[in-house]
């Protein structure tokens, strides 16, 4: 499979492919963007590029091609959590890129290190991958790739090609599912649920994703009811009910305002651009067109923001999850003008 597999990323592709035929490779790129638009897969492929020795790179036919994509080339290292783990520790680094970036490639052109879940890398890992972006070894390249930015070190960021990978857009997102799940998929249901994401869309449950959509509405209906109309108790409950504690529960509050952000982005679309931009949850668009009109378009614009904060925090580890969804019950009553 080459670049065409990979849907709906054309200006990230196109990055990639003019930095192969110029040879103007860089040392080190950062792949982010939202999880499942295919990050992952454009890195292997880049890599495939970097290592491929047939014309048109990756020709797919190579033997390195070959090797690249049976997860075997010794040229093209994968870094992760070690087993069990929940971060990619330093001692990792040191064995797995520092010492081998010191070291002639086995028999590829290059060396290519791939950190999937990059924003699980600790700081003193980060540190350590520093020196290699500072003194990068001649054809050793590095790929970062994760969903978010702001969990790596600014310097690391900055010493990066970054590449964004974008959510997909529906007729993407349904065309890849019509492909890969076949007729008897409730495709247009999970397009909607999987709000761009096709690794959401292709490992999720639509009961499961349904039954979150259906808890995040109840969260916004009573949410944009007028001041003093709102039972602001039972709003606490409602969010904080999946906070739990441990991984688990940062995890599901992750994905309750994931969930949150998706319908508020479609709440506003309806409002300000409905011919315009797709709607996700085009199932429900008479309820959230109804919601848009109680909250007005600059309500929503400061909810959204609000809501992504609560998400960096909560994605950053330095919250207590339950304790950061009742904060933002409060300011998320703030955004909802005063009623009539
Ligand atoms: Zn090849």
């Amino acid at each position: 499979m080459g670049w065409e597999s990979i849907r709906g990323q054309d200006a990230a592709l196109d990055l990639l492919r003019r930095d192969l035929s110029s040879g103007q490779v860089a040392g080190a790129y950062l792949f982010y963007g939202p999880d499942g638009v295919g990050k992952a897969s454009a890195a292997r492929l880049f890599a495939q590029a970097l290592q491929c020795v047939g014309d048109a790179p990756p020709c797919g036919g190579c033997a390195a091609c070959e090797k690249v994509s049976a997860n075997v080339h010794p040229d093209v290292v994968s870094i992760g959590p070690a087993a069990g783990a929940r971060s990619i520790k330093a001692e990792e680094i040191r064995e797995e890129v520092i010492r081998r970036a010191h070291q002639r490639p086995n028999e590829g052109m290059r060396q290519v290190f791939i950190v999937d879940d990059a924003h699980l890398l600790t700081r003193v890992s980060q540190n350590v991958l520093l020196k290699t972006l500072e003194e990068p070894g001649a054809g050793t390249i590095l790929i970062l790739v994760t969903p978010n930015l702001h969990t790596l070190l600014p310097t690391i960021v900055s010493r990066c090609r970054r590449l964004r990978f974008q959510a997909l857009a529906r007729a993407d997102l349904t065309a890849i599912l019509e492909e890969r799940l076949g007729d008897d998929a409730d495709v247009d249901k999970l397009v909607s649920l999987g709000m761009g994401r096709l690794g959401v869309a292709m490992t999720s449950d639509v009961e499961v994703l349904s039954e979150r959509r259906e808890e995040a509405m109840r969260f916004l209906e009573e949410l944009s009811a007028p001041a003093g109309r709102a039972d602001e108790v039972a709003l606490i409950t409602l969010a904080t009910e999946r906070a739990g504690s441990g991984a688990s529960g940062r995890n599901e509050t992750i994905l309750f305002l994931e969930m949150l952000r998706g319908l508020l982005r479609d709440i506003l679309i309806t409002r300000e651009a409905p011919e315009a931009i797709d709607l996700w949850h085009t199932d429900i668009r008479a309820a959230l067109a109804a919601m848009g009109e109680r909250w007005g378009s600059a309500g929503l614009t400061r909810a959204l923001e609000r809501v992504g904060e609560a998400m960096r925090d909560v994605d950053g580890g330095n919250t207590n999850p339950s304790l950061t969804l009742e904060t933002l019950v409060y300011s998320l009553r703030e955004t909802v003008p005063a009623g009539v």
